[in-house]
């Protein structure tokens, strides 16, 4: 098949078309260069012009001074859920979390490995299908870092407000699947980051925003590669890094500059997803999982009436060319993800089959 079809895939995930073309033909290769972009020397010239184009565009796009560093670390994202607490935590020291989900859990059991880790809050009680209020969320007011997850992939709710962590005490933040979807406040924050796969290219890496005071003052002794400092010391090519993943990074992130940058796009979000929010309030057959508050513009999950209905539904919804719509297997059910790169003519199509699929099974 050639043609591409709505995929709505939680990750990876669909990527922007002009990026793609891009990609296709610097693959062969790369400007005037006569060399692919994958052939080419992390310490040549033409590399060296990306991955500073990619931080410079970064820092354009979000605002972000020059008090962060902007580093591609491998490992995705579950690779900073034990570097982080490595880098800060340590034995009689605490680390708060507010636990929304199967992610944030997994963060946690890492940090467990390096210290204390304090649960500020958790939505586990009702199936975390909300985020807690400011007023609900009891960090640990000696915590080396309060930790919060702004979107949760899996049961589709997302913080509408930033947490307000403790004086002192450095925000950070796990953005995978919703960053650069909307303005975000990185000065709030000691440390954001994202595994690529949603929002802003291939798996494998994770974007880190991190404030350049934490990585000078990090834990010492560990494994060079495990360092914010050494690479940030290195601009993120100690080793060789992703660089690929970094290519395609900066051109999601000149992408997202055309579109008119954040503002802009956190405007298409909230009209995709209020399609799809709006049909879900309506419907006799579907309905929303999550409190109303409490909902994601990247991953809308809903429920049929019956879980017959949910497995025709999907079948015949990846038929129709709708593919990835299966809830993740810890929830069941259904998720749209419809992340900065996925089409709003893609969202009213899978309204339009929602309505005749609801018809047709009255
Ligand atoms: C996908 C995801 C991760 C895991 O990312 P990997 O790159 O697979 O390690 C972590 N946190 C959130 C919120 C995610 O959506």
């Amino acid at each position: 098949m050639t043609e591409r079809v709505f995929n709505f895939s939680a990750g990876p995930a669909i990527l922007p078309e002009p990026v793609l073309e891009a990609a296709r033909s610097a693959l062969w290769a790369f400007e005037d260069s006569g060399i692919g972009i994958l052939e080419h020397s992390h310490r040549g010239s033409y590399f060296t012009k990306v991955i500073e184009e990619t931080v410079s565009n970064c820092r354009k796009l979000a605002g972000i001074s020059d008090d962060y560093e902007i580093l591609f670390i491998q490992g995705g994202a579950s690779t900073q859920f034990f570097m982080a607490p490595m880098n800060w935590l340590s034995e009689g020291k605490t680390a708060s979390y507010v636990n929304t989900g199967t992610w944030c859990k997994k963060a946690m059991k890492e940090a467990k490995l390096f210290g204390n880790v304090h649960v500020a809050a958790s939505s586990e009680d009702k199936n975390f299908s909300y985020i807690p209020t400011n007023e609900e969320i009891k960090w640990q007011s000696d915590s080396v870092y309060a930790h919060y997850t702004s979107n949760n992939t899996i049961v589709g709710t997302q913080f509408t407000a930033l947490p307000s962590a403790p004086t002192g005490v450095p925000l950070f933040c796990d953005a995978s699947s919703d960053i650069f979807s909307k303005p975000i406040d990185i000065g709030a924050h000691g440390m954001v980051y994202a595994g690529a796969q949603k929002n802003l290219g291939p798996s494998g890496m994770a974007l880190v925003i991190v404030r350049k005071d934490l990585v000078e003052s990090a834990n010492e002794g560990l494994p060079s590669m495990l360092q914010y400092r050494v690479h940030a010391k290195a601009g993120s090519c100690f080793n060789t890094p992703p660089t690929f993943g970094i290519y395609i990074m900066g051109e999601v992130f000149k992408w997202i500059l055309a579109q008119g940058g954040l503002d802009a796009i956190a405007k298409i979000n909230e009209e995709k997803a209020g399609i799809l929010y709006s049909f879900l309030d309506e419907s006799a057959m579907f309905s929303g999982t999550t409190r109303h508050d409490s909902r994601s513009n990247m991953n809308v999950t809903f429920r049929a009436s019956s879980e017959e209905l949910e497995a025709a539904f999907i079948k015949e919804a990846t038929a129709a060319g709708l593919p990835g719509l299966k809830g993740h297997r810890s929830v069941g059910g259904m998720r749209a993800s419809i992340y900065n790169a996925f089409p709003t003519n893609g969202v009213t199509a899978l309204v339009d089959f929602m309505k005749s699929f609801e018809q047709k099974n009255k």
